[in-house]
């Protein structure tokens, strides 16, 4: 099977329709969607609509259960906790149902998924190093876990002798007898300095990963950040990935 993997949407209608073209273009047979389809951006009812149209498979995000209500937002900055109000009643219930009917992590074949981290994906906690990585390698089933969260596309693999190291190359094949955590890094707000939305495939049978990246219409997008009234750092922030 070849699965289009996406995360971190954040209500970002036109980087989300660009990577869903994307995907289809590549013909993959499933979307996953690894969370945060709400929170900072302009639609995130026609983003939780198009999620739930074409992922066959779907989990929840921090921001999504900051919405819920499941989540205190106390932590959250300025712009994400204005956001969280905003986003509240722009969701119809059946969106709102939707969210709540998604789970943290699941195992799909030879791969597990989660938002955060396996070893405790209620918690949040952000997978950015070696060190973080360490002891979640243990909760993986199969040959890698993809996640999202940071925005930031990491490529964390374990080898047998249980020393982990970062992969510089982001288009490869997973060698079975080693274990991997990647970041596929964020459709809607990316932080790695590159703006393009990114999305992955992974080929379950071949174990071929590919990060890639797609060049959006974003300037639509800011306007309406602007027009509804949500920050204007939530707006520029696209432009220059970050
Ligand atoms: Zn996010």
């Amino acid at each position: 099977m070849r699965y289009g993997i996406i995360s971190d949407i954040h209500a970002n209608l036109e980087a989300l329709e660009t990577v869903i073209d994307a995907l289809q273009e590549a013909k993959v047979d499933e979307i996953i969607c690894l969370g945060d389809v709400v929170g900072y951006g302009p639609d995130p009812e026609k983003c939780v609509e198009l999620v739930r149209q074409n992922c066959k498979y779907s989990l929840a995000g921090n921001h999504d259960h900051a919405l819920l209500g499941l989540i205190d937002t106390r932590f959250f900055n300025q712009f994400a906790k204005k956001s969280v109000e905003w986003t509240k009643v722009q969701l119809s219930k059946k969106s709102t149902e939707y969210l709540h009917s998604l789970p943290l992590i699941e195992k799909i074949e030879n791969f597990t998924i989660v938002h955060a981290s396996p070893s405790r994906p209620e918690t949040w906690n952000y997978i950015l190093s070696i060190d973080d990585a360490a002891d979640n390698f243990t909760y993986i089933q199969g040959v890698c876990c993809f996640v999202g969260h940071s925005h930031v596309p990491i490529i964390l693999e374990k080898n047998n002798d249980n020393k982990v190291v970062i992969k510089r190359n982001y288009n490869l094949e997973l060698d079975q007898e080693k274990q991997y955590i990647i970041n596929i890094g964020s459709v809607g707000q990316p932080r790695d300095l590159d703006p393009r939305a990114a999305y992955a495939i992974f080929d379950s049978e071949t174990y071929r990963f590919d990060l890639a990246r797609a060049r959006y219409d974003m300037s639509i997008t800011q306007k309406k950040i602007i027009e509804r009234g949500l920050p204007a750092y939530l707006a520029e922030r696209l432009s220059s990935g970050q």
